[in-house]
């Protein structure tokens, strides 16, 4: 495949629709991306991200998200944020600093307070619903048992420009002041726009193991193709965490090199994600996985009204 943007999961389809909208329209990459991610954000359907998001053990929704600007390698991220309407607002916006580029709870709440970005009540009824049925366990253990995690992560690339961003309200009832790989620079996305860019979502403290996005870029820098890139990345790492005794949560990746060509992998059965490709159309695709052997398809109608997930 290849394409200008590429996002995860099929929740991302109408925010890359937007996005090569923007792109279309003359905006830059860096809007496109920012609107794509908002559209999930501001979307009640989807529980793992922004508004809507499913709350920590404590009913609060805690929000993380991060940009990179390929071109500057300039990051910005917030950890651990409430009732922050957009969260990757503010992350685009500390992407510009050389300072204070990660910001964590009530400091980027301050922040973002005094740079004018919109709070308001993030968790909603049906989420606070889904909470309130859970059976409470402080079983740091089983934590991912709980499900109803998934990143919306934005790869763009305009000109020679590459850049990312990540957002999600992280793991349901993780403990309080959690932080996931998302925000943290080089596992929830890395962008060079002189090699390509990656971002991971699924379980973070598993993919924080392995610097996973920066993993996929470095592959990128050696030469090595993009698909290859992510698939061998994500062998390598679970094959380490295998050898720790340590049986991972679910990851997936997704990439694009300076070429624009763009690969996924997945350790789950099938991970799907969506690509605004060089004609300008959105098309989902999904990294399927069975038994440790990858490939790509775009699937059907069927295969689509069967999925589960966001
Ligand atoms: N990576 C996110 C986290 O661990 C969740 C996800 O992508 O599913 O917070």
């Amino acid at each position: 495949m290849r394409g200008y943007m590429v996002a995860t999961w099929k929740m991302a389809w109408d925010g890359v629709k937007k996005g090569q909208e923007v792109l279309r329209a003359g905006g830059s990459v860096h809007q496109a991306i920012i609107e794509a991610v908002k559209m999930v954000e501001d979307d009640p359907e989807y529980h793992s991200v922004g508004y809507g998001g499913l709350p920590n053990y404590n009913g609060e929704v805690e929000l993380d998200a991060a940009y990179m600007d390929g071109d500057t390698l300039g990051y910005g991220g917030i950890m651990g944020v409430k009732n922050l309407k957009n969260p990757i607002e503010v992350a685009f916006d500390l992407c510009h600093y050389k300072r204070n580029c990660l910001l964590a709870a009530a400091g980027a709440e301050e922040y973002a307070r005094k740079k004018g970005y919109a709070f308001c009540d993030m968790l909603t009824e049906e989420a606070y619903l889904r909470y309130s049925r859970q059976t409470k366990q402080m079983d740091m253990e089983k934590l991912e048992a709980y499900g109803g995690h998934d990143t919306v992560c934005v790869i763009g690339k305009s000109g020679d420009t590459m850049a990312c961003g990540v957002s999600t309200s992280g793991l349901f009832m993780k403990l309080p002041g959690r932080v996931g790989d998302s925000p943290v620079i080089g596992s929830g996305c890395y962008a060079d726009s002189e090699v390509g860019a990656a971002a991971a979502t699924g379980v973070g403290e598993d993919i924080m193991k392995g610097c996973l996005s920066f993993s996929v870029v470095e592959k990128l820098r050696q030469g090595v193709p993009v698909q290859q890139a992510c698939e061998t990345a994500l062998r390598e790492h679970m094959e380490r965490l295998g050898r720790s005794g340590h049986r991972p949560g679910s990851i997936s990746l997704i990439a694009m090199d300076r070429e624009h060509n763009i690969g996924a992998a997945t350790n789950k059965k099938a991970f799907p994600f969506v690509v605004g490709d060089l004609e300008r159309n959105t098309v989902l695709y999904a990294a399927v996985n069975e038994g440790g052997k990858m490939s790509v398809i775009c699937p059907d109608e069927a295969w689509i009204q069967a999925y589960q997930g966001d």
